[in-house]
């Protein structure tokens, strides 16, 4: 059965959350927190990728259970399990971390910074640091309900804090525990995750704790199967790539190596975040000085590109529009990567022309459609925004350009459900800059349906096909 396309404008709800025993519960979002309910208090576990979903979380806890938040518990410092850290502190709960995490959530944070700015996902402030440690208190009374701190072996980061309750028979795992999709092991600019056989380590700690219920980083709640499969992926990628690399064969031919014979059963794993890519670069960056902390710098890029063809093609065009206009058809005809080659052949010949930069960003986020995960997308999504600030270098008022970055960032921040100022910023620069009506009537829905405005999204949709009857995206997003 084919896979029903999904409509990609539809309202979203943002994360649900679903109870696991009697007082524990788990918030499934692109990242997990789990919830633990004394009869004194709250004890939530990760803030979420950003303040505004952290403030839906928060909001819905205190519907749901009409009990104060006590404490706010980080399992590692990366971003999407801390970044809310203030919107808790500030509904009166104390953060509690380990003392790493919070050495981490300073001293690593401008690669993790830079490396996410590179991906298309703004950070926003850093996150607040911890008011307890769990070397000086590792165990928390929620009113007849008792959670315990515990430090996790490295895996995903150097830093987890497991938190165990084995009154309800239950593990808040971090992100030693990932289901559902192709794991990340480790951020790509971090020397972290699966440079070694830790991550085995890790998983049968937590094994070993022996509770019923897994509460994941990311992912559904876990059982066994699920650890075995995790442990299984770790051990494939560190066996294939030790081997390919005593081979002798290098970056390239190992990924084509491994890529090539993927057996079904890691093929068929969902990709949102990881790919078996990035384990086998992670791999391969802890058998090889690669220079820097991490693997991004030598992954190979996603841009797709067919330069022999766009030479063969452009030999004669001798003005912009002819690179356009054949780009065009290559596009149309199912060739984005010799479009995109064509672009990059323009520009070179025409490196002051904003409207071949503005349409090969176009073509860029094009790309980024055929490529499953969000980082993977973001090779295409850099460049992509890099050509429509040089567009606007040279000319700052066009209307092309500003209506193409302010639909990437107000479709960012509706995916993660974060506040979409700067994606209204620039929208109102594009429609002062004269953009076309129809996407500034859209666009402007999304927001207001990214802040949960349905009424006024309709209308804004509906203005949209007032101006152009034919703009899909409106009639896409009435529907859902
Ligand atoms: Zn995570």
């Amino acid at each position: 059965m084919k896979p029903q396309m999904e409509n990609p404008f539809a309202a979203r709800s943002y994360g649900a959350l679903e109870q696991v025993s009697e007082r524990v519960y788990i918030f499934r979002n692109i990242v997990n927190s789990s919830v633990f309910v004394g009869d004194k208090g709250i004890a939530v576990i990760d803030t979420q990728v950003n303040h505004a979903l952290a403030r839906r979380l928060k909001e819905l806890l205190e519907k749901t259970f009409n009990k104060p938040i006590l404490y706010a518990i980080n399992t590692h410092y990366h971003w999407d399990h801390t970044n809310g850290n203030l919107v808790f502190k500030e509904a009166g709960a104390q953060l509690v971390g380990n003392k790493d995490t919070a050495d981490f959530m300073v001293s690593k944070a401008p690669r993790q910074k830079a490396f996410l700015a590179s991906r298309g996902f703004e950070l926003g402030p850093d996150p607040l640091l911890h008011d307890i440690f769990i070397e000086d208190q590792d165990t928390f009374d929620l009113g007849n309900l008792t959670i315990h701190c515990q430090r996790g072996h490295s895996a995903e980061t150097d830093d987890p804090t497991l938190i165990v309750c084995p009154q309800e028979n239950v593990i808040a795992a971090g992100d030693t525990v990932m289901t559902g999709s192709f794991p990340i092991f480790g951020q790509p600019v971090q020397q972290e995750g699966l440079e070694n056989d830790n991550w085995i380590k890790a998983i049968q700690q937590v094994r070993d704790i022996g509770f019923n219920n897994i509460l994941p980083g990311h992912g559904p709640v876990a059982d066994e199967a699920a650890l075995k499969k995790l442990e299984d992926i770790c051990r494939y990628f560190l066996d294939e790539t030790k081997t390919a690399f005593d081979k002798g064969l290098d970056l390239n031919a190992t990924i084509a190596h491994i890529e090539s014979q993927l057996p079904e059963w890691i093929s068929q794993i969902p990709e949102v975040w990881g790919t078996p890519r990035y384990a086998i670069l992670r791999a391969w960056a802890g058998l090889n000085d690669l220079g820097e902390a991490g693997w991004q710098h030598v992954k190979p890029s996603t841009i797709p590109e067919n330069k022999e063809a766009a030479i063969n093609s452009a030999t004669s065009f001798d003005n912009e529009s002819a690179y356009i206009e054949c780009a065009e058809q290559c596009k149309e005809g199912g060739d984005l990567a010799q479009s995109i080659s064509l672009l990059q052949l323009a520009h070179q010949a025409f490196p002051n022309n904003a409207q071949i930069l503005t349409v090969t960003g176009e073509y860029l986020i094009e790309a980024s459609k055929q490529i499953d995960s969000v980082l993977e997308k973001g090779d295409c999504f850099n460049e992509a925004r890099n050509c429509w600030a040089k567009a606007l270098e040279i000319d700052p008022n066009n209307a092309q350009a500003l209506i193409a970055d302010a639909q990437f960032l107000v479709m960012m921040s509706f995916r993660n459900g974060d506040d979409p100022d700067k994606g209204q910023e620039r929208l109102n620069q594009a429609a002062a800059a004269g953009a076309d009506a129809a996407k500034v009537s859209f666009y402007q829905g999304m927001i207001e349906r990214t802040k949960g405005n349905e009424t006024e999204a309709l209308q804004h949709y509906q203005k949209a096909l007032e101006e152009n009857p034919q703009f899909m995206p409106a009639r896409l997003a009435m529907m859902g």
